[in-house]
């Protein structure tokens, strides 16, 4: 085991940095302006899906100067049971105050890791009829993704390894981290 001081210790597992408090704040305020500018004079409504987007959806929305709505989404891409189905709808899409056609709604996400969460979210998302859908994610690995889709406003794309901080967890832990952090498997 490689003794680091940057090292850290969640659980059962170690993680090492991998993109800084800088590199990500720099890179989402670029972002942020960039769908300012492309959403200028439609009126957006942001859909930020809990719980990792909750740091990344804050940074990316007062970086954004421009008219828009933000709400809140928990969305899970598996059902086990109809007790389950119901709890989902507790935060999901009927539970929104808005209404969905004819709006254009940007779906913002912690990460984009195999799409399957995404894919069945635009799916839903689209039976409402919205004027246009895109994603906004913080973190993409393409190399995992097994879906049709493609994510138009991606802060880092990375490889296909585990990583925390940002409001990604392990465990419901290390969404505090400022930086984002890579399982470090030696
Ligand atoms: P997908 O449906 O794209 O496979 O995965 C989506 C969800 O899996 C993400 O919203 C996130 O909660 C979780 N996930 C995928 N990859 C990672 C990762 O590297 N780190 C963490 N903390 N969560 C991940």
């Amino acid at each position: 085991m490689k003794p680091s001081k940057n090292r850290l210790q969640i659980q059962d597992k170690y993680f090492v940095p991998y993109l800084s408090e800088q590199e990500m704040q720099q890179r989402v305020q670029e972002l942020g302006k960039q769908i300012a500018t492309d959403y200028s004079d439609k009126k957006p409504l942001l859909l930020c899906i809990l719980n990792g987007s909750f740091v990344f959806a804050a940074d990316l929305v007062r970086t954004m100067d421009t008219v828009c709505q933000v709400s809140f989404l928990k969305y899970s891409s598996y059902v086990k049971d109809k007790s389950s189905e119901e709890a989902k709808d507790l935060l999901g899409i009927k539970g929104l105050n808005e209404e969905l056609k004819d709006r254009h709604l940007i779906v913002v996400e912690d990460i984009v890791d195999t799409g399957t969460t995404m894919n069945k979210l635009l799916k839903e998302l689209d039976t409402h009829h919205p004027a246009s859908i895109e994603i906004a994610t913080c973190l993409f690995k393409p190399d995992a993704l097994k879906f049709d889709i493609s994510p138009k406003y991606v802060a880092f794309s990375i490889p296909n390894h585990f990583v925390i901080g940002y409001g990604l967890d392990y465990d419901n832990y290390g969404r505090h981290l400022s930086g984002i952090y890579i399982v470090d498997e030696d």
